[in-house]
């Protein structure tokens, strides 16, 4: 095997390998849970190393790890969908003289994340002439869907 000083690294090396390597004035990415270290890279700190470190570690306890990073990164971005998605809804209602307050706004968000979150399947609400559900399709996407009646029958 042989070390490139000047390129910090040789790509033919295992990562593995560079556990025993003196690295000055740099942090040496180590995974949380195997110990397993990585070559170094501009990290900031000793913690951003090993997060990385560990985000790219295929133990088990890594790959778990990881997993469940995904999921809390694709919940959020989910979030800010379905904010977006109800930022629609208010306008809808706007339109049609609706009243969407904030009260009923938050309803639907709390219900929407509880969807995001396996809580409940789906919701179906209805207030005025709008009916508002919410659910997840096969991609494991949330849906919202948003209609509005404007009432087939007269009151007389
Ligand atoms: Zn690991």
């Amino acid at each position: 095997m042989s070390y490139n000083y000047e390129n910090g690294y040789d790509e033919n090396v295992e990562p593995k390998n560079y556990g025993s390597t003196p690295k000055p004035n740099g942090f040496t990415p180590t995974c949380r849970f195997c110990g397993q270290t990585q070559m170094q890279g501009p990290y900031d700190s000793q913690e951003q190393a090993d997060e990385s470190a560990t985000m790219s570690c295929d133990c088990p306890e890594a790959r778990a790890y990881q997993a469940e990073q995904e999921r809390k990164q694709k919940r959020e971005e989910n979030i800010v969908k379905l904010k977006s998605r109800l930022g629609e809804l208010q306008g809808y209602c706007e339109k049609r003289q609706v009243n969407f307050d904030n009260a009923r706004y938050d309803t639907v968000l709390k219900i929407g994340i509880d969807v995001l979150d396996g809580i409940i399947d789906s919701a179906t609400l209805k207030f005025a002439r709008m009916k508002v559900s919410v659910g997840i399709n096969n991609k494991s996407n949330l849906v919202i869907k948003f209609t509005y009646s404007d009432g087939a029958s007269l009151e007389v």
